[in-house]
């Protein structure tokens, strides 16, 4: 996790190295479009309050950004300091303005009393439905958010611990957003779609992704083989009880962040060893390099180019068998694609913990017409209207935006062609 409350002679020692490029590559890389010259500009200068709200223009969600975001694969690979001697930690520089800004009080959204007479529905209260209702009602649009969670905020809330995210960071900033934002709880069922498609003039549908499929091995269905995600969801709830994990170990199959958050998670509530195992090579995980160390660090092992083939009762235990394989040719994902190579071993663990290829859940997609699903079980758009429903536009998880970054760009996308759209009609 970024230090939030990091050392502030390291922030200024580092808004002190940025070169203020003039064509600052750093914010092509940023899926928001953070000014971030101007933003680190304003820190070396001392204006922290400033260099917030410059961030805030771009992303209402920046103090949570500053944390998480895999920076080394966004703004700070594009930095032009890397080639030099490493790149600015862009990722601490906004997480401290953005911290100082929001703990003193200093930012608040100007929603605009006087409403169109559009009415906008947002289904997914999550990163990007925020942003999506942030910047439409920033526009004067009345806006209702649905979600079926007791509170707002989606995967921020349930599906990263607090070792990567300051929870204060995301309820502050949740805060200011929903200020004076009419949300609906409701479960999403078969009459919601038809009747939100009927009562609203445009709708936002974002429903995240909750839903790991099972591993298509033998065994899987066994109770001691769980979802990651489910997993984290009960350890943010402080519900963790019936995974028996204390002095126990646990294999955690996947490569992405789900995964190392889950075994980071898995050794905070006792487990004696998280072990990640992933059919590719480190070079090849989703998940970036900086959370694959920390998670090293924190004791989590990994055992690479190795696949899961079956799953079976030993003992009180699991013997979870892996094919050891070998990374050919790239494919289309742009990463070298694993074959068995005929050999076979076996891990002797406790628990499984699956985070392979999350999907969005169907029931979050059944109910809307028209929708383009493709073979990877996501709709077809991103951020862009439906085809035969002009009315029905898509962002964040449910189209696989990946990073809290892009699904917050994919709501601000949607709410200026929801505007454009609107516009047009009247
Ligand atoms: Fe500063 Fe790097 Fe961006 Fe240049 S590319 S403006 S050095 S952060």
């Amino acid at each position: 996790m970024a230090p939030a409350n990091c050392e502030a002679s390291y922030v200024m020692q580092e808004a002190n190295r940025c070169l203020y490029c003039f064509d600052a590559p750093c914010i092509e890389g940023c899926p928001a479009r953070v000014n971030v010259p101007e933003f680190v500009a304003r820190i070396r200068s001392g204006d922290l309050a400033g260099a917030g709200k410059l961030v805030y223009k771009e992303n209402p969600l920046g103090w949570v950004c500053g944390q998480i975001c895999p920076t080394e694969d966004l703004c700070a690979a594009k930095c032009v300091r890397g080639a030099l001697d490493g790149p600015i930690s862009i990722g601490i520089l906004q997480a401290f303005a953005c911290g100082y800004a929001v703990d003193h009080q200093l930012v608040r959204f100007h929603y605009p009393s006087g409403q169109l007479d559009k009415r906008i529905a947002v289904i997914g209260g999550g990163p990007a439905g925020l942003s999506c209702a942030h910047y439409l009602r920033l526009q004067s649009y009345p806006v209702t958010v649905f979600d079926r969670e007791n509170n707002l905020g989606g995967l921020l809330r349930w599906g990263i611990p607090s070792h990567r995210l300051n929870r204060a960071a995301v309820d502050k900033e949740i805060a200011l957003i929903s200020s004076g934002l009419q949300w609906k709880r409701v479960e999403v069922g078969q009459s919601l779609p038809n009747r939100i498609l009927t009562e609203y003039d445009a709708v936002f549908l974002a429903p995240g992704r909750w839903s790991f499929p099972p591993l298509a091995v033998p065994g899987s269905d066994l109770p001691q083989v769980a979802s990651a995600n489910i997993f984290l969801k009960d350890c943010a709830e402080d519900n963790v009880g019936s995974y028996d994990l204390r002095d126990k170990e646990a294999a955690i199959i996947g490569g992405g962040s789900t995964a190392i958050d889950a075994a980071r998670a898995c050794l905070e509530v006792g487990a004696r060893r998280a072990i990640v195992v992933y059919r590719r090579g480190r070079r090849e995980m989703l998940a970036c390099s900086s959370e694959y160390l920390s998670a090293a660090e924190a004791g989590v092992e990994f055992i690479w180019v190795s696949n899961p083939v079956s799953v079976s009762k030993m003992g009180e235990g699991l013997s979870l068998e892996l094919d050891k394989m070998t990374l050919g040719e790239t494919d289309e994902s742009g990463r070298r694609q694993p074959t068995p190579i005929g050999r076979r071993t076996s891990l002797v663990i406790d628990r499984v913990l699956v985070a392979v290829s999350s999907l969005p859940e169907s029931s979050s997609l059944s109910g809307w017409p028209e929708l383009e699903i493709l073979s990877s079980g996501r709709p077809a758009a991103r951020c862009t209207q439906n085809a035969t429903v002009p009315k029905l536009f898509l962002g964040g998880d449910v189209i696989g935006a990946g990073t809290v970054v892009q699904a917050v760009a994919d709501g601000k996308c949607a709410a200026e062609r929801m505007h454009e759209w609107l516009s047009e009609q009247t």
